[in-house]
């Protein structure tokens, strides 16, 4: 099976402590070698977190890496100005397929929203002057999410770990969007999310991990990585009726026209 991992964050931390310094770059090699991975996004929530993704993105020969400020991390930003700034110069980078992740996340108390909405709306202005498709990250924030795309009908983007209606997806598709599932799709408790990814068309969705985070049943709660893709692949795969390589087919090639990925 051939697939590919449309959003991952390499650079975290807990790869690091999981499997030490060097052993992150030999998984990595290594999923790209003996397992189905075609190509990986690895995608930053910050400008620091940003370069090194693409710094890893350089290393690896079909990982690509997208920039952006995170809603979580905008409240550690001491000058928006220049982290806006330093996005934007990452986004020129030719291994820069996506602006992201960017998004509202209101799960967590005391959250600046307002803050939250100027990074949001700042990000979706940049990502309509560069012509980049955008990764949205929404948690607990669906209709002000929807809200903010709207306001912005010449950017095209994903939603990434998707965990909204069936009703707001198909909206989004109408609008040029894809609909992205993790591993959360794979739940024992998440009924109510197959139904939503049974509901939309194969030609809107992608796969991803949101690694180190999400791991898919039977791993839920281990450190994720792109090797574990197949067992949310299968879960939609049978959602949908299709066999596994048909549905990972399908979804690496939205992935590689979406994100106008160079594979051959
Ligand atoms: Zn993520």
């Amino acid at each position: 099976m051939r697939y590919i991992d449309s959003h991952a964050h390499y650079f975290d931390a807990r790869f690091e402590e999981e499997y030490g310094k060097e052993a992150v770059d030999q998984l990595i090699d290594s999923l790209f070698e003996t397992e189905g991975l075609l190509a990986a996004i690895n995608v930053g929530t910050s400008p620091e977190s940003s370069e090194i993704a693409l710094r890893q993105a350089y290393r690896h020969k079909r990982m690509y890496a997208a920039a952006g400020i995170h809603p979580s991390d905008a409240q550690e930003i001491a000058d928006l100005d220049r982290a806006l700034e330093r996005i934007e110069e990452l986004l020129a980078d030719p291994r820069t397929v996506a602006l992201g992740e960017i998004g509202l996340d209101y799960h967590y108390e005391g959250t600046n929203r307002a803050l939250q909405h100027e990074v949001f709306h700042r990000q979706m202005d940049m990502a309509q002057r560069h012509g980049l498709p955008v990764i949205i990250h929404d948690r607990e924030a669906h209709g002000d999410c929807v809200d903010v795309i709207r306001a912005h009908p010449c950017v095209r983007g994903v939603l990434h770990s998707y965990s909204g209606s069936a009703e707001t997806a198909k909206e989004l598709i109408s609008r040029g969007y894809m609909i992205s599932f993790s591993g959360t799709v794979t739940f024992k408790n998440a009924s109510r999310l197959a139904e939503v990814a049974r509901a939309l068309p194969m030609a809107a969705l992608l796969v991803e991990t949101d690694c180190p985070y999400l791991a898919p049943h039977p791993f839920r709660g281990r450190i994720n990585h792109s090797g574990y893709i197949p067992y949310t692949v299968a879960v939609i795969a049978e959602l949908h009726g299709i066999s596994p390589e048909e549905c990972a087919e399908i979804t690496a090639e939205n992935a590689k026209r979406f994100f106008s990925l160079p594979l051959d």
